[in-house]
Order: C-alpha cells, then sequence, then structure tokens
C-alpha cells in the first residue's frame, strides 16, 4: 500500500469528521441566519457557540463531531471486528449509539432503531417505517454515514455497489437514500483506484445511479452548475418547502464540491456559510475532497482541533493495516 493512497483514505474518514464538526455551527439555521450569526465568517470549531445554546448539549464540546460521524464510526468498527459487512452486528452498534448517546439523531433512524424487532430484522422494520411513511422518507442518514463503504473492498466496485445497498437498508431502503450511498461510494472507490478525471467520473456515476429514481439527475445537473443552484437552506427560509435533511440535496452538496471546490478549505467552508442541514452536507463533501485532496491537503488546525483526533486516527490506523494485509 503507499502513501498516496494512506492520504486519500485518511483524508476521507478525517475529511468526513471535520465537515460533520465544523459544519455543526451553521446546522438547521439560513444562510441569512449564518451571515447575521457570523458576521466575519465561520473558520474554527471555537467560533460555535451553539454548545451553549442548546440545552442537552453537554458532553458536546467544540471539535466534536456530531451523529453522522458516530454512526460512520458504527460501521467502521463493525468492519474492523467481523471484517465483513455483517447487516445483524451493524443494526446492533447503531442501536447501542442511539440508545446510549445518541445525540443529533434523525427522525428515520431514531423511529426505526426504537420499533420493536429491529435488532432481530432490520431490513423488515426499516422498510415497515418507510411504508408507514407512504414511502416518503428519503432522509440523508445512510449517505451521511457511508463514505467508510467507499473504502472498504474498494478494488471491486460490484461489491461496492452492493455494501453500500446493503447498509443503507437497515434504516434507509428508499431508492434514493440507495442510490445516494452508492453514488458516494463509488465515486470515493474510484478516486481511491487513482481516477483523476472528475468529470468524466461523474458523468459516470450520474448514469449508474439513475436507474434508482429519476431526480438524480436534476440534482447531478444543479451540481454541475452552482451552489446557488442547490438551495441548500430550502425550508428555512418564510413560505418554502422543507427540503433540509432530503438525501439527494446533501447528494448533491457534495458532488458540487467534488467539482467546483478549489480545496477541501474551500468547499466546507462555502458549504456550511449555506446554511441549511450543513454538518451532513459537510461530512459528505468532506469525504469526497479528502479522497480528491488527500488527508495532506486538510488545514492543520482542523485535525488538531477535533475532540477524538487520536481515537478516530487509531481507527484509521487499523483500517489501513486491514486494507494493507488484502493487498
Ligand atoms: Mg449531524
Amino acid at each position: 500500500m503507499n502513501n498516496h493512497l494512506n492520504d486519500k483514505i485518511c483524508g476521507i474518514i478525517f475529511g468526513q469528521a471535520i465537515g460533520d464538526a465544523i459544519g455543526f455551527g451553521t446546522e438547521w439555521i439560513s444562510k441569512q441566519q449564518v451571515t447575521e450569526k457570523y458576521p466575519n465568517g465561520l473558520h474554527d470549531y471555537n467560533q460555535i457557540t451553539r454548545y451553549n445554546d442548546l440545552k442537552g448539549m453537554e458532553g458536546w464540546f467544540p471539535g466534536d463531531w456530531t451523529d453522522d460521524t458516530d454512526q460512520m464510526l458504527c460501521i467502521l468498527d463493525s468492519l474492523l471486528e467481523k471484517q465483513e459487512i455483517d447487516i445483524h452486528d451493524i443494526a446492533a452498534k447503531i442501536h447501542h449509539w442511539a440508545i446510549t448517546d445518541g445525540m443529533g439523531m434523525g427522525r428515520t433512524v431514531y423511529t426505526v432503531v426504537h420499533t420493536p424487532g429491529f435488532l432481530e430484522n432490520p431490513y423488515e422494520i426499516a422498510n415497515k417505517v418507510w411504508s408507514d411513511s407512504g414511502q416518503k422518507w428519503a432522509a440523508n442518514g445512510a449517505v451521511m454515514r457511508t463514505s467508510v463503504l467507499g473504502i472498504w473492498q474498494y478494488q471491486n466496485l460490484d461489491q461496492v455497489k452492493h455494501n453500500a445497498e446493503k447498509v443503507s437498508r437497515i434504516t434507509h431502503p428508499d431508492p434514493r437514500c440507495l442510490g445516494s450511498c452508492v453514488a458516494v461510494c463509488l465515486t470515493l472507490s474510484n478516486l481511491l483506484q487513482g481516477e483523476t478525471d472528475i468529470e468524466q467520473l461523474v458523468s459516470k456515476i450520474a448514469k449508474i445511479v439513475q436507474s434508482y429514481h429519476p431526480e438524480f439527475q436534476e440534482y447531478f445537473d444543479k451540481a454541475a452548475l452552482s451552489l446557488d443552484a442547490l438551495d441548500l437552506d430550502e425550508g428555512l427560509n418564510p413560505g418554502e418547502t422543507d427540503r433540509v435533511g432530503y438525501t439527494l440535496k446533501t447528494l448533491s452538496a457534495g458532488f458540487w464540491a467534488l467539482q467546483q471546490a478549489q480545496s477541501y478549505e474551500d468547499g466546507i467552508l462555502r458549504i456550511i456559510h449555506e446554511g441549511g442541514d450543513a454538518d451532513t452536507n459537510a461530512a459528505v463533501a468532506g469525504a469526497l475532497l479528502g479522497a480528491k485532496f488527500g488527508y495532506s491537503a486538510i488545514p492543520k488546525r482542523w485535525v488538531d482541533g477535533l475532540v477524538y483526533r487520536q481515537e478516530l486516527a487509531a481507527k484509521v490506523e487499523r483500517l489501513m493495516l486491514y486494507q494493507r494485509s488484502r493487498n
């Protein structure tokens, strides 16, 4: 395994965690409110005052990531322990996190994991919850945790696609959620394989996921156009339909960053200043940017400021060791 590959793998995991941690500062507020709250912009964890504003946030400090990365780590821990995709083990780890911590947990995950029978048959329960929603729920709770599955078995793209779907179905069976996970994971795997032609890669991925739902094309088109076109705070301004937390919104933020950002920092800063589901949008974008630019391109202040930096580094090291033993 070469250093270049290690830099990308590390970039994906740290890229996600850092995007999540800094994006938390502008989560669930409009772009206008971001400007009011941070007149000089948000650049560092210690500017985030939300920790003091919210009740029940004890134990959450500047530089701490949120549910997006916690759940990604449930998957990573399971992979390291079982050395394969074990749906029941991943479900058990997400359930354990949900009942012992669960800070920032979204509605879909909360409902699914608290429905009796989840541990025995997660797919059945997740399908029931989705059906009960009128097959309408297509939240970003699966795509936000999927990045590690773009690393696992990255040499085999069919397997990566299969794994991404399998793990999404534990809580999010909607085809838009499955396709979002597949799009992110396949893109990460291609980047790890050494793909450098981003335009060609994005058009290949867009074609693959079109079969999941017709709406994918619209969001890939917007992502190629501009950040404004994505309207990431849609639903947080008067009179707007709520689209915050929609899986295709988050996916398109990631693909905008992959195509348009000049650097990891540029992409993350521009996304979080749009408001909306900023931590999740930046977590997904952060993984993609981390794969493109590498860990070495992530600002040192953001790496050093992560509360659980050492724990994360130890997990990534174990993942890289495993990958090395497989090559
Ligand atoms: Mg979150």
